[in-house]
């Protein structure tokens, strides 16, 4: 979808405040520092969440929001011409759609030179390749577009790689061993966001470090300062394992779930009921009762190996909170699952920022009876996914006319009889994966045109 300036469709933002929420109400809590960002105006920082060891839980960790002096980096690398070229180049990784329909992620290299953009681009598709592996990302990938921006780097590799005072010069200035920990790597975010600006739309933004070595970050939470997107994820280019990392950022800003692993100092929650899909202080007789979160998945077997109950330990708490599965990709990278609560809000998520129903014949203009109506379905009946394809004329669904792309209003029986009628194309995802009406809601598009009205026929 495309993001205008001053409106905030995607509700990444609420799972933000939720855990800023969290934070706030632990002063004693000692992990992760609670401070708010102070802005994208050079002095600040920014809160990024890191995964020590392949498979693991993760940790979250303020850090700067520009580069450290030691990487030598401001502002502006100096390109010289031949590089200028080609920097800040947009591609078209998997462009489905419009992106008015559509989740734009936007893939962003650093440390490539100029010769090393194919490089990047291999290593662009095989991550997306990585993530889209994943349900339900596999299913509704068609409701993404992916573009690329070219940022020429005048060093390949990063800083950080592979000793800590190892310094490169670098389009973004991203580097290991941000705050001091190996595997977390920052970035500057500014320049991230000078290089998303160049594609058409950016929701999430992707930046793949040439390196070899396990590492990346989850930075959440920037539209509240000012940026476009609200969640960048950082991930090395040729670790195998690094790609879960922007599988379970995008999990946090697509979907917004929360994370299920613990802190032990943390201890017990003490408030009340959290906004996150995936964390709650109820039994799941409470669920039940309340009709609350994933009531409807209790007792279900789950993809992640587990039989979705209430299990004790998440948003960081391990005490007084509980989590709908013993693991998850939310939980722990060696997992690659959504669990079945996750993966309905995951879905859900895809459908606040794209459509699966989409045409190109202009739906505030009315049509000729005799007129062809064209219309595309980016997600089908592959994997979890089971749209279907109804036609309506004034409300009355065409029951021949299930599952065609293309009719005219006459093909589905609306008369020359002088009056005006309405044509509706209704695209309904049924998919097993949604039980709360809410998302069903969600995964329902329409469309609709007049049929202009026309004189009688003697
Ligand atoms: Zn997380």
């Amino acid at each position: 979808m495309r993001i205008r300036p001053g409106t905030r469709r995607t509700a990444g933002s609420v799972a933000g405040l939720a855990l800023a929420g969290l934070l706030a109400a632990t002063a004693a809590g000692t992990a992760p520092a609670a401070a708010a960002p102070t802005g994208a105006d050079g002095g600040g920082s920014h809160r990024v969440e890191y995964f020590p060891q392949p498979g693991g839980a993760g940790r979250t960790v303020e850090v700067p929001a520009t580069a450290p002096a030691r990487t030598g980096r401001t502002s502006g690398a100096s390109l010289s011409v031949a590089e200028a070229t080609v920097d800040g180049t947009v591609g078209e990784q998997a462009v489905t759609g419009s992106t008015d329909d559509r989740l734009d992620v936007v893939i962003i290299g650093d440390g490539y030179t100029a010769d090393q953009q194919d490089d990047f681009h291999a290593d662009a598709t095989a991550k997306w390749a990585d993530i889209t592996a994943i349900e339900p990302y596999r299913s509704y990938q068609n409701l993404f577009n992916v573009w690329t921006v070219d940022a020429v780097s005048n060093e390949s590799g990063i800083s950080g790689d592979p000793g800590a005072d190892v310094v490169k010069d670098t389009a973004l200035s991203s580097y290991f061993w941000c705050a001091d920990t190996e595997r977390l790597v920052c970035t500057d975010i500014d320049k991230v966001a000078s290089y998303a600006a160049e594609a058409p739309a950016a929701d999430l933004v992707v930046v793949i470090a040439n390196s070899t070595k396990y590492g990346g970050a989850g930075y959440s939470g920037l539209q509240a300062e000012g940026y476009p997107f609200n969640g960048v994820s950082t991930l090395s280019s040729d670790h195998p394992s690094s790609s879960m990392i922007a599988a379970h950022e995008i999990g946090h800003s697509v979907g917004l779930l929360e994370d299920e692993y613990t802190y032990p100092s943390y201890g017990t929650w003490t408030g009340g009921e959290t906004d996150g899909p995936n964390s709650t202080t109820y039994t799941p007789a409470q669920l039940v009762e309340k009709r609350a979160k994933w009531y409807r998945w209790l007792g279900q077997s789950d993809p992640t190996g587990s039989t979705v109950g209430t299990y004790e330990g998440s948003a960081y708490y391990p005490y007084g909170l509980y989590r709908p599965t013993s693991t998850s990709i939310m939980r722990e990278l060696s997992s690659t699952d959504f669990n079945l609560p996750g993966r309905e809000a995951m879905i859900a998520g895809f459908y606040r920022a794209g459509n699966a129903l989409s045409t190109t014949l202009d739906t505030n203009t009315a049509i000729k009876h005799g007129k062809r109506i064209q219309v595309s379905l980016a997600v089908g009946t592959t994997g979890l996914a089971r749209t279907d394809l109804r036609w309506y004329v004034d409300g009355v669904e065409k029951v021949r006319a299930r599952g065609r792309t293309a009719v005219t209003p006459a093909s589905l029986g609306v008369r020359a009889d002088g009056r005006s009628h309405k044509v509706t194309a209704e695209a309904v995802d049924r998919t097993d994966a949604i039980r709360d009406p809410a998302v069903r809601a969600l995964a329902t598009d329409t469309l609709t045109w007049s049929v202009r009205a026309t004189g009688h026929r003697k």
